[in-house]
C-alpha cells in the first residue's frame, strides 16, 4: 500500500496583481517523505511554500494538511513550522530561550519545557550550548538552533526555505547529512526549497521541478536524472553550480 498524503494541493493558483506566479498546481506530499521544490530563482517555490504554511492565501484552489483546509485553521493549530535561510532567531535570548519560546507562549509547564528543549538540543548536537548567545554561534550552529526551535513542538510538517544558502560549502555538506539524520530520527515530513540541484539530489525522496509557476516534473532523483521529461529538466538538472 502506498504512503498516504499528508499535504494535498488542489488547483493552487496565485496572482500578485496582474502577475500570475503559480498556475493550477496539483500536488500530494506523502507522510514522512523529504520532498524538494527545486527550480530557478523566481519560479514560485517560496510562494508555494508560504501558501502551504498558510502565510499566504491562494487566488484559486486550496491546500489541506491532514485533511483540514489550512486557510480555515488558526495559526497555532496549523501542524507546520518553518525554517528560514537567515535563521530568524531572537538575538536578545540565549539558545535555550530561543528554543523554548513557542512552548512558553503555549504555557507549557516549566519542567516539560526544560525536558523538551534539552531533548531538541541533544537532537541537533548542541547539548552544552543552552546558555550561549546567538551572536556567539557559527552559521551552522545558528541553523541547528533554528531547527531545534522549529521541531520542538513536534510539527507534522517542517518547511525549510533554502536553509543552507547562507552557509559555506563545507558546512553545507555536513548540514545536509545532519538534516537527513534529523529527518530519520523525528519522522517529520520535510518540504524543502532550493535552487541547488546537488542539495536536492542528496537530500530528497522526491523532487518537484518547477518552471515559471508550473510543475515540470515530479520524481525520485534517480528518475529525474535517468528520464528528464523535457528539455528544461535536462538543462536544469545538467547545470553545474
Ligand atoms: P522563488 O522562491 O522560486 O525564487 P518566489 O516564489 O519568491 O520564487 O517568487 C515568484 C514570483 O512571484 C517572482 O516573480 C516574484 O517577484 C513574485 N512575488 C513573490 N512575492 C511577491 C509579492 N509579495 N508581491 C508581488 N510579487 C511577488
Amino acid at each position: 500500500m502506498s504512503t498516504p498524503n499528508i499535504v494535498e494541493l488542489y488547483g493552487v493558483t496565485k496572482a500578485f496583481g496582474a502577475l500570475t506566479v503559480l498556475h493550477d498546481i496539483d500536488l500530494g506530499i506523502r507522510e514522512g517523505e523529504i520532498l524538494t521544490l527545486l527550480g530557478p530563482s523566481g519560479c514560485g517555490k517560496t510562494t508555494l511554500m508560504r501558501i502551504i504554511a498558510g502565510f499566504e492565501a491562494t487566488t484559486h484552489g486550496r491546500v489541506t494538511i491532514k485533511g483540514s483546509d489550512v486557510s480555515y485553521l488558526p495559526p497555532d493549530k496549523r501542524p507546520v513550522n518553518m525554517v528560514f535561510q537567515r535563521y530568524a532567531l531572537f538575538p536578545h535570548l540565549d539558545v535555550f530561550d530561543n528554543v523554548a519560546f513557542g512552548l512558553r507562549l503555549k504555557k507549557w509547564p516549566k519542567e516539560r519545557v526544560r525536558e523538551a528543549v534539552q531533548h531538541m538540543l541533544h537532537l541537533v548536537q548542541l547539548d552544552d550550548y543552552g546558555s550561549r548567545w546567538i551572536h556567539e554561534l557559527s552559521g551552522g550552529q545558528a541553523q541547528r538552533v533554528a531547527l531545534a526551535r522549529a521541531l520542538v513542538n513536534a510539527p507534522s510538517v517542517l518547511l525549510l526555505d533554502e536553509p543552507l544558502a547562507a552557509l559555506d560549502l563545507k558546512i553545507r555538506h555536513h548540514m545536509l547529512a545532519e538534516l537527513k539524520r534529523i529527518h530519520q530520527e523525528t519522522g517529520t515530513t520535510f518540504i524543502y526549497v532550493t535552487h541547488d540541484q546537488d542539495e536536492a539530489t542528496i537530500l530528497s525522496d522526491r523532487i518537484v521541478l518547477m518552471n515559471k509557476g508550473c510543475i515540470e516534473q515530479i520524481g525520485t532523483p534517480e528518475e529525474m536524472y535517468a528520464h528528464p521529461g523535457s528539455l528544461f529538466c535536462a538543462r536544469f538538472l545538467g547545470e553545474t553550480n
